[in-house]
Formats: C-alpha cells, structure tokens, sequence
C-alpha cells in the first residue's frame, strides 16, 4: 500500500491555563489517503478543531504542548521549524475557517488579497497574480468574476466571502485542505452550495479533505470515512456507509437521532443528555458514562479502548457495550430514522 497523506499518531495536544492542564487531544491517530474526504464530527470542545489546528501548528506555542507524531508524507510537521511549517501551510496544506470575515481584511479588494497569496508563494508578477485570483473566483462560482474581484469584503454575502476563502485555499493546489466547519454560518441553501462546491473542487483538483463539523449530515454528504470525537478522544471511526447503516457507539447514536430530517416521521428530535465534559478533569473510565444511557458499572472504571465494530473491517468503536446489544439499538435507530423515507 502507498504512504498515506497524512499519518497523525497518538497526538496529544495540552493547554496551560490558569485553572490547570487542558487535554484537548489525547491519544488521537488517524490516516488521510490522497484524494480521500475524512469527516472529523463531534460537539464544541471534542478536540477536532483543536487536532487540526496541532497538524497545521498554528496552536500557540506559548501555551500549548504536543506529542506524538503528525507525518505529512513521512515528514513529522511537529518537529518541522517555523519557517518549514508557512511553507507547507498554503503550498501544501490549506485551511478554510468557519468564519471568512475574521481571514479576509475588511479594508482591501478581494482581487488584491487573493493576488498578494499568490505573490507570497509563487515567483509570478502582480499581472500574472492578479490573473490567478481571476481564475480562481470564476472557479469557484463567483458571477462576474471581472467585476467582482474589485469589491471589498462586505460586499459579498457569506456565502460569496467563503467561496473567496475556499479560492483562497486552492492557490497553490494543495494536496490537502483542512475544512474547519465551513458551512456554520451559512443558510441551509448556501451551504448546500458551498459542499457541492468542495466536492466539485475535491474531483477537479484531487485534493484530500479533512471536514471537521459537528453536523453528521454535512459528513453523510461528503466525507469518504468518519472519525466521531468525544472528549478529545476517538470514540467511533469507519467508513461513512457502515457508520450510518451500522453505528456503534451510544454517543453517534446520540448524534444521529439529533439530525434535523424531513423525511421522517419523528415528532421531536433527540437531544443527548448533558453537556460535555470539562478536559481539565474528565470523568473517569468511559468520559461519556454521565451522559450515557446505557452505562454500567464498568463504564466508570474502564476507559474503553478502540475495537472492531460492525461488518466492515475498518470500523471501530469504543464502548463496554455487548456486541448484540450494539447491534439491536443500530438496528431500531436507522430503521427508526429511515421510517418514512422515500425509498
Ligand atoms: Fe455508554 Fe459504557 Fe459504552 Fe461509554 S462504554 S458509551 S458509558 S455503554
């Protein structure tokens, strides 16, 4: 088998703050293949953003820590120096916020921001930069591209501005390009624009994708594989087919039943039970045990270790739970969740 992309192993990422050590990241690994849609999903405070923010080094270093290994083609983007890590950001890995006006400056045209991003990693002219950001806003969707590029920031809606940051992204084709909640701020019209959009980008450019989200239906809609985060550990991963016909772990569950649907015959949604837990002193064994509705004794000693779930050899799953018992719930949540549904 080739080398993957990207090959993050038993990172761990901690914060100093004034109450004590945040684990935000403990024990995380995971792969990226070229070309493949990961779907990282969980709640505020999972960890996700926070894993892809270490694999881009852009957590400050004054508070944070990280151990472990991040292998972006065999090189470990943990011990790359400063200078290494803004070369490989942009030329190699791109990343794309959740919320375009904190990246684009209020005060200059789009066509001057975009073009200054190609000046800084490529040996072009102005004229041949300006050019690319042309081509770049066309390519991703916006209208009057030769019109538009001379507009300021405020002048393009959110979803027009999050275009500007997904062209933004792919100025130097790069072979990855982290998602970090793209479509939040956006109406649901948009943002069904905006992952049509990516994946469009996905096959035209054979770029990988890292989606990071706390909507599953963003992940059914694009990714490849999913990795479901709790606690800033993971606690579900596989194929997102045999995530959605066979979940395994009660907290995808949870996420599952909380997904809006129209075609379906359920009169509330679920909600799971709780909050999340604080990383400065997580609970002992299973951290999902107090919210958990099928807890038992042993979920509060024994923290649960990744193992195979389901029918596909890829899928995996950290719960005490029985595998009937794993099974049967599945079974009466998809059946539960796809009554209704247009066959
Ligand atoms: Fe629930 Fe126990 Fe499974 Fe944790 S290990 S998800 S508490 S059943």
């Amino acid at each position: 088998m080739s080398e993957p992309l990207l090959d993050v192993r038993d990172l761990r990422t901690e914060f100093k703050t004034d109450d004590g050590i945040v684990k935000a990241v403990d024990g995380v690994s995971f792969k990226v293949e070229p070309g493949q849609v990961l779907g990282i999903v969980g709640e505020s405070g999972s960890g996700k953003s926070v894993t892809c923010l270490t694999v881009m080094g852009l957590n400050d270093s004054k508070f944070a820590t990280s151990t472990g290994e991040v292998l972006f083609r065999g090189e470990d983007l943990l011990k790359a120096s400063s200078s290494r890590l803004r070369t490989i950001r942009g030329d190699e890995i791109a990343m794309i916020f959740q919320d375009p006006m904190t990246s684009l400056n209020p005060v200059h045209k789009i066509g001057r921001q975009l073009a200054e991003a190609v000046v800084l990693h490529n040996d072009v002219s102005s004229k041949q930069a300006y050019a690319r950001a042309l081509e770049l806003l066309k390519a991703v969707g916006i209208p009057r591209a030769e019109r538009r590029i001379d507009d300021y920031p405020h002048q393009f809606s959110g979803g027009m501005r999050q275009r500007v940051m997904i062209a933004m992204a792919l100025i130097n084709n790069p072979d990855l390009i982290i998602a970090d909640e793209p479509t939040t701020a956006l109406d649901v019209t948009t943002q069904a624009q905006i992952l049509a959009l990516l994946k469009r980008i996905q096959d035209d450019f054979g770029s990988a994708v890292i989606m990071i989200t706390h909507d599953l239906g963003v992940v059914a809609e694009t990714a490849d594989d999913v990795i479901v985060m709790y606690a800033a550990r993971i606690v579900e991963r596989g194929p997102v087919r045999s995530i959605f016909n066979e979940p395994r772990h009660p907290y995808t569950w949870g996420l599952m039943g909380s997904l809006p649907r129209l075609d379906t015959n359920l009169e509330r949604l679920y909600q799971i039970p709780g909050q999340p837990p604080s990383l400065l002193n997580p609970p002992s064994g299973c951290r999902f045990h107090p919210r958990c509705a099928f807890a038992m004794p042993i979920c509060r000693q024994q923290d649960p270790q990744l193992m195979p779930a389901g029918s596909d050899t890829l899928h995996e799953q950290a719960c005490h739970l029985d595998e009937a018992t794993k099974a049967r719930e599945a079974t009466k949540l998809v059946a539960m969740l796809t009554a209704g549904a247009p066959s």
